[in-house]
């Protein structure tokens, strides 16, 4: 499929444009949002803040990557700096840059909706169809080729001890595992939402605006009835705003750009809902080093994984969280290992030797996991989230999984990503080590590249954001499409069951 065509703000000098919808954000809520409205015959456009690049423009360098494609150039972090998140900014969002892990919603996650927030319209069942649907279009099947060692270790080490796991699906076509799908595919192998929605819809005529930042939603009476948008390099500037008009309007800027948006927009809000329960997986990070070298930089990032310490059960007292291994990479371990002089110098030395897991922790099933709350000061963004005790006692578990795991695989040293983390030769060692060490905000390294929630579907308007079929509660023509609309973490990786929810909302 030919990528599609892309129209740069800066060039754009009409003051004034008019679609039938318009859609905010191009990743894989906003694009299958766009071609669904194309197939129907409607005039749409895609307003996106960041670049647009594609196939060709992708150079397999990590500090242009992340400088170019990521929100906050891979900074952003929750307003007191707890959390890293990751999330795209440019053609095709997160998908983009994505490491195509492709899982279904889980059972208990559905049964959670239904059971807690109503949602009885989503189960297994009427999901069905969609997900097989976004399946095929974005290419999802199972990865044939052997895992790389970072992630073959995960497996062994899991095999030895008697824990369950096995092999994730992967969004690919003709994928030459390589590594890289964190810098956007090179390839073009990855079925990125601009590789397929939003190059499917550009051929049926939709306008996709990039570096088009939207500022704010303009409303009359119970409507939007146009967007201000400006060339994102002006965002700060004095340059005069455009005016786009439109039937309706579809915000699928990712959860924090969403909610913020309508916060800064000043929509009606009168159960002061609006970005609230705010979630992220948060992710705690254990490092190993082996004989062996592991390079952990090279192939398919994610192959291997374990749900063995997701609870099976609606009233489980415990977080649980979901095993992986990421890609590492020289400049994002530099920087995500909160240690200094000679401690980062040996291990970033011995980088080829590293294999890590990540464990990412459920948020949102427990009154002790609320969430966090989307903020908006001086029309800047921010995502205020704590780190409470449930969840650090959630973390603590979690290292001793993971460096049980990496001892099992045979690891020579293995250490927790923590400022105070130490490397250590036994699992005795580690288990000492992990028992006192504390599991605070800014102690402990915790990182985030699934946002989700913040603009909750529900049938009450006190207890939900948009209505069940995604429609914002106070506003007759403003719909959500992305992953803000979940009232929960998923416990998995969010891409599949944003394309599946939006697929079904589209009918
Ligand atoms: C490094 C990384 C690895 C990941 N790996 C996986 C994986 O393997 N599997 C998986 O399932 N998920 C993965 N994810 C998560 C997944 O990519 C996201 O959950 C998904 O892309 C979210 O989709 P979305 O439609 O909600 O929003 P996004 O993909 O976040 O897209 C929103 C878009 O809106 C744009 N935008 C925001 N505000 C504005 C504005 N005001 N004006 C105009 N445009 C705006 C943004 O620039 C962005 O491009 C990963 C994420 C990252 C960052
Ligand atoms: S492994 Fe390489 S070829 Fe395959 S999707 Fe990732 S970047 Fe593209």
């Amino acid at each position: 499929m030919k990528e599609p065509q892309v129209i740069s703000f800066n060039e754009v000098d009409q003051k004034e444009l008019e679609f039938d919808v318009v859609v905010i954000g191009s990743g894989p809520g906003g694009g299958l949002s766009a071609l669904r409205a194309c197939e129907r015959g409607l005039k749409v456009a895609v307003f996106e803040m960041g670049p647009g690049l594609k196939t060709k423009d992708f150079v397999m360098d990590e500090a242009t990557a992340y400088q170019n494609l990521y929100q906050e150039a891979a900074g952003r972090t929750t307003l007191g700096g707890e959390v890293t998140i990751l999330q795209g900014r440019t053609l095709g969002g997160g998908s983009a840059i994505n490491w195509t892990s492709s899982f279904e919603t889980p059972d208990l996650t559905l049964r959670t909706w239904q059971e807690k927030y109503s949602l009885t319209h989503l189960n297994r069942e009427s999901l069905k169809g969609h997900f097989e649907k976004v399946k095929e279009l974005i290419g999802v099947a199972t990865w044939e080729i052997p895992p790389n060692a970072n992630n073959e270790l995960l497996a062994q080490g899991l095999k030895k001890l008697g824990v369950s796991y096995a092999s994730i699906p992967r969004n690919v076509r003709g994928c030459q595992n390589l590594g890289y799908c964190g810098f956007g595919c090179p390839t073009g192998a990855k079925q990125s939402s601009f590789r397929t929605s939003l190059a499917r819809g550009s051929s049926l005529g939709a306008s996709i605006y990039c570096d088009a930042f939207v500022k704010k939603l303009l409303i009359k009476k119970d409507k939007v009835y146009a967007l201000e948008v400006c060339p994102r390099t002006a965002v700060l500037g004095e340059a005069p705003n455009n005016k786009v008009k439109a039937k309706t309007f579809i915000c699928a800027a990712g959860a924090i750009g969403t909610p913020g948006l309508l916060l800064r927009s000043l929509v009606p809000d009168p159960h002061n809902s609006l970005g609230k329960r705010t979630f992220l997986h948060p992710t705690t990070i254990c490092g190993a080093t082996f004989k062996e070298e592991v390079a952990p930089f090279y192939g398919a990032p994610q192959t291997i994984y374990s749900d063995a310490f997701i609870p099976r059960d609606l009233n489980e007292r415990r977080p649980g969280y979901k095993l992986e291994v990421p890609p590492i990479h020289p400049l994002l371990l530099a920087t995500s290992l909160p240690l200094k002089g000679k401690q980062h110098r040996e291990l970033m030395k011995r980088l080829a030797y590293t294999q890590a897991i990540i464990a990412l922790q459920r948020d949102g099933f427990h009154q002790e996991s609320p969430g966090g709350q989307v903020l908006v000061k001086k029309g800047q963004v921010f995502l205020d989230y704590q780190l409470t005790p449930y969840m650090q006692e959630g973390f603590k578990r979690s290292l001793l999984t993971m460096g049980e795991v990496q001892f099992a695989a045979g690891a020579e040293e293995v250490f927790p990503v923590h400022r105070h983390g130490e490397k250590v030769k036994s699992w005795q060692a580690f288990k000492n080590q992990i028992s006192n060490l504390s599991m605070a905000p800014l102690d402990l390294k915790v990182v985030s590249a699934h946002v989700m929630g913040g603009c909750a579907m529900g049938k009450e308007p006190k207890e939900s954001v948009t209505d069940i079929k995604g429609r914002y509660h106070h506003l007759e023509n403003l719909y959500i499409r992305d992953g803000s609309l979940f009232p929960t973490s998923l416990g998995t990786n969010p891409m599949l069951s944003i394309l599946a929810l939006v697929d079904h909302l589209e009918v």
